[in-house]
Order: C-alpha cells, then sequence, then structure tokens
C-alpha cells in the first residue's frame, strides 16, 4: 500500500500537485485498504487523510492502516476544506458526482481545484504481487461453483436455475459474491453478448454462454465458457471452432509491449476471414481487478500497450440471430516472459 501511495505522489508531483482528494470507493480501497461503502481520501505530500462516518468509525483504522481516519458528523466539505491549507491547489477525481463537486466548490474555491481524469485507475492498471495473489483467490472461487454445476448444463435445466447455483456455489467456495451478474444465455438467447436472465429451458442441440465471475477481498474475476449441446448443428459448431481458433491465435501472440488494438484487430481478422465477420458485437476485452472493466482496454480505438503485471480478458465471440453465440473469455496475467492464463484450467 505505501508503494501505491509513493507511485501516486510522484505522479501528483509531476503535475505540480501537492494534494488529491479521492472519491471513488475503489480507487480509497486501492490505496488504503478500506473497504466501506462511505469514504473519502484526501492525500497530501506527507499525509493520507480517510474521512469517513460513525458505522465505520472501528473499521477504518484496522483495515486502513498507516491513514489518519477522521469520522465526520456534519458536512464532510467543511472537514475537507480544513485539511487542504489556504493557497494549495486540490486535485480531484471527475469521476466523482456533479453535486460532490459542487457542494465542495463550496467550500474550496474552484480556482483551486484541479480535476484529475484516471491518474489512480492509470496505476491500477498494472497489479502489484499482492493483488495477483488476490485475483488468483477470486478465479479459485469461481471455479470451484462452476466445476461444482458443470452438469448441470443439459437439456431440461433452466438459465435462472444454473445462474442461481453458480452464484450460491461460488459463495460457498468462499467468494463474497458474485463479481457481476451471473450470464447464463441459451439457444437464441446467446446470440445477445450481455443477455438478461430468463426461465428458458435449454434444449437439444443449444449453444450455452455461461459468463462468470467471483468477488473476494474486493479482487474480480471474469471467465466464459461456452456449452454446445449434444444435437448442435453445423454452423453452430463451426462457430465454435472459429472463436476458439481465433481465441488460441491471439494468446500465441501475446508478449509484453503489444498494442492492445493490434490484438483486438488480430481477433476480428481470424473471425472475419472465417466468414463471421458481420457477428462481431464488442471488443476484445478488458482489464479486471477491483472493477470488471478497468484498464487495459483491449479494442480498435485503445490507446494502451500490454506490460507486465496487467490482468486482463481475451473474450472473442460469434453471435448469430436466430441460432445463438459463442464466446470464451480467459483472464490472463502479463508477465516479463508473456501471457499467462489465469484461467486455463476451468474447463466446460
Ligand atoms: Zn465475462
Ligand atoms: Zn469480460
Amino acid at each position: 500500500m505505501k508503494e501505491r501511495l509513493a507511485r501516486l505522489r510522484s505522479m501528483l508531483d509531476s503535475l505540480g500537485l501537492g494534494y488529491m482528494l479521492v472519491t471513488k470507493i475503489e480507487n480509497v480501497r486501492y490505496l488504503s485498504g478500506f473497504s466501506g461503502s462511505n469514504s473519502v481520501g484526501l492525500v497530501t505530500p506527507t499525509d493520507s487523510i480517510l474521512f469517513t462516518d460513525g458505522r465505520y468509525k472501528k473499521q477504518a483504522p484496522a483495515q486502513a492502516s498507516g491513514w489518519e481516519i477522521r469520522v465526520y458528523t456534519r458536512s464532510i466539505f467543511n472537514e475537507i476544506a480544513g485539511a487542504v491549507p489556504m493557497g494549495e491547489r486540490c486535485g480531484f477525481e471527475v469521476t466523482c458526482s456533479f453535486d460532490f463537486q459542487k457542494k465542495l466548490s463550496v467550500e474550496v474555491d474552484q480556482g483551486r481545484l484541479e480535476p484529475l481524469d484516471g491518474i489512480i485507475e492509470g496505476l491500477r492498471g498494472t497489479k502489484d504481487e499482492e493483488e495477483i495473489v488476490r485475483m488468483r483467490a477470486a478465479l479459485g472461487c469461481a471455479k470451484a461453483g462452476f466445476e461444482a454445476i458443470r452438469t448441470m448444463v443439459t437439456a431440461g435445466s433452466s438459465e435462472r436455475r444454473i445462474a442461481a447455483e453458480l452464484n450460491y456455489r461460488m459463495t460457498l467456495a468462499g467468494a463474497d459474491g458474485p463479481a457481476f451478474d451471473t450470464i447464463v444465455s441459451s439457444g437464441p438467447n446467446s446470440a445477445l453478448p450481455h443477455a438478461p436472465l430468463t426461465d428458458r429451458p435449454l434444449s437439444e442441440g443449444d449453444l450455452v454462454v455461461v459468463d462468470f465471475g467471483a468477488k473476494r477481498d474486493g479482487y474480480l474475476s471474469d471467465t466464459t465458457r461456452t456449452f454446445l449441446l449434444p444435437g448442435a448443428d453445423a454452423r453452430a459448431r463451426e462457430a465454435f471452432e472459429v472463436v476458439s481458433g481465433a481465441l488460441e491465435e491471439v494468446l500465441g501472440s501475446l508478449k509484453p509491449g503489444v498494442k492492445a488494438s493490434d490484438v483486438d484487430a488480430l481477433a476480428n481478422e481470424h473471425i472475419a476471414m472465417a466468414g463471421f465477420a458481420e457477428h462481431l458485437s464488442h471488443s476484445l476485452g478488458h482489464g479486471v481487478g477491483l472493477e470488471i472493466h478497468e484498464k487495459p482496454t483491449l479494442s480498435a480505438i485503445s490507446a494502451d500497450v500490454l506490460e507486465p503485471g496487467m490482468v486482463f480478458t481475451i473474450e472473442p465471440g460469434a453471435y448469430i440471430e436466430g441460432l445463438g453465440g459463442v464466446r470464451i473469455e480467459e483472464l490472463v496475467l502479463m508477465t516479463e516472459r508473456g501471457p499467462e492464463v489465469l484461467s486455463a484450467d476451468i474447463s466446460a
């Protein structure tokens, strides 16, 4: 945690700023370890102060070691203003609410407030050892849950039953809960990449997409497996082969320093060459950590470069209206030596 604060201070230093308000709760957690739902951090050149309310007066000091805890009873804005010396400029996160910014500027003159976009999110794009340990633990819960429900993915079972059981099993395995709303989409429903859950019973020949993740200690996992139920027609099998091939090709091309947009293009080319171009509907992948979508972004318009320490998904897909969809999503850690597929041992 100290290392994370040091990296932030040197970033602020290069921007000529001594003070920064941290309002996004994932960012507060990243810097301090505090997991409460109400917090604002203030990083100063020498101190780090955490503002929270009375519900957390025991939890905050226990989790945020090294941080000065200030439990406010009336206006947090007043407290903040008191902690930023007159004449000092203070950065704030552009993701804060309009209401927060408006109230803050009543107490701290607008001219002293500097909007900052993606500073801590940028730091979080590269994981440290402790984060990688936590991500592996989250993934372990997801894997155990998935293994417990795999045999349920058969004709007659329903999307809702499978999703409910998977959420339950991941939690039993140690997860704090699912990382996001679990997707189980079957047959024609699976042609929508983010299909809502239905009561549809699975039937022979269905493609069944199961997109799931576990949350543990704040960290998330994200993996997708597609099942081809017995009796699937040739077009469905072909889509499955094409998507698997695109995944293999992309994984083979990953190395530190590659451009995320090039990786995205490679997957698209593979799928397009196989004649499925019109069936692509999303970008190739995204970083995962304290949030389900974070840095880096693997898309055509991304400026990100894949560096050691980054954890991201590779999730090619093909979706055919009326028939169904195929998506296979792996969670990958980039290392100095190349990619490590963290989710490799989760098999459908
Ligand atoms: Zn996913
Ligand atoms: Zn994903």
